[in-house]
């Protein structure tokens, strides 16, 4: 499970025209969500945040591959066997998530999922899996062997053990869905925190624009740079919230997808993107790619900028970004 501790608000006192933050913390996808609302009256906030609740259950819903009657479940319950008509919105989730499979070379692959009971995270783990294991894992694992139709909306894995996961994606994209929600409701500006997932909109009260800090768990988890969001999307995947221990070597929750094998080198990975859900898919790619050619990637991508830190506490990042000025 992962808290947000990798973000803290700079919140302005001052307020214009009545206007306040209101804010409210709980947990939703097994996870921690912080939603904040500039609003002139708590009831209003309170109602614009249940919407955000309402729709991010909804979402959970619709993606979650624990809950055994989601569609997602009925995708993965059907392997190897038959093809599952979804809702479009799913269907168009799948669809995006295999463009960013594609587009990081498999970094991402939301078929990763295939490895699941291998690496559960509950402390069980005490010894590595056998190379033996690790194969059979990976071979079900391949975004390029999912049969997508979109004449019928229809999801086929073809290979027994095959499993399709939104871990990688769907906090990022269940923030975006709650902001566009709130906006076409008639919220001029806030912030959703998806565990580490931001999506934001508007100004604070006064104007300003909302600021993110980053801090860095290898040099005292202080905060080394702000940075004001206009309007885009942050996201950070860290290997330090969930992770298990064998022979005194830590093992993080982001899996290489050819290897089988938790991905190492990086402690963070924090990508600016317009969409939180391209960001979140992004930030743990460029885990599995590393700083060099996650960083790489990331400079070819439009309206996109990253920031990793490696396993010796070195800020790397893309050219846009100031790294002489963070450390
Ligand atoms: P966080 O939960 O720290 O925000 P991520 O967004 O990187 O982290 O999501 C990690 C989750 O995504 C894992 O717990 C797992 O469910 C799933 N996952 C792990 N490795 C991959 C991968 N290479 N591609 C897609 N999903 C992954
Ligand atoms: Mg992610």
């Amino acid at each position: 499970m992962k808290r947000p501790i990798y973000f803290f608000f700079i919140f302005s006192v001052q307020c214009l025209l009545g206007q306040k933050i209101y804010q409210q913390s709980f947990m939703r996808m097994g996870v921690d969500f912080e939603m904040t609302v500039v609003s002139t009256n708590e009831e209003e906030a309170n109602r614009y945040i249940d919407l955000g609740k309402n729709e991010i259950e909804r979402i959970e819903r619709l993606i979650s591959s624990w809950d055994p009657s989601s569609q997602t479940s009925a995708v993965n319950k059907q392997a190897g066997r038959n093809a599952v008509a979804v809702d479009t919105e799913l269907f168009l989730l799948i669809q995006r998530a295999v463009g960013i499979s594609r587009l990081t070379d498999g970094a991402f692959d939301l078929t990763y999922a295939a490895i699941d009971p291998l690496w559960v995270f509950d402390g069980q783990e005490k010894s590595m899996p056998t190379q033996e294991v690790l194969d059979a894992s990976v071979a079900a694992i391949g975004f390029q062997k999912l049969v997508l139709n979109n004449d019928d909306n229809t999801v086929f894995l073809p290979e027994e053990g095959m499993k399709i996961g939104f871990g990688a994606i769907g906090k990022g994209y269940a923030a975006d869905r709650v902001k566009t929600l709130l906006q076409a409701a008639g919220l001029k500006a806030g912030l959703i925190n998806a565990s580490g997932d931001i999506a934001a909109w508007g100004t604070q009260p006064d104007g300003q624009p909302w600021q993110i800090g980053l801090i860095n768990p290898m040099k005292k988890n202080k905060v080394f740079a702000w940075f004001p969001i206009n309007g885009q999307a942050v996201v950070t995947s860290g290997d330090y919230e969930k992770y298990v221990t064998i022979d005194g070597e830590r093992y993080g929750h982001i899996i290489n997808p050819r290897t089988g094998l938790p991905s190492r080198g990086v402690v963070s990975a924090t990508v600016f993107a317009p969409k939180a859900e391209l960001a979140d898919a992004l930030a743990t790619a460029l885990f599995v790619m590393g700083p060099e050619s996650g960083l790489h990637l990331a400079n070819q991508l439009p309206d996109v900028e990253a920031l990793m830190i490696d396993a010796s506490g070195h800020i790397l990042s893309t050219k846009n970004i100031v790294v002489d000025a963070l450390e």
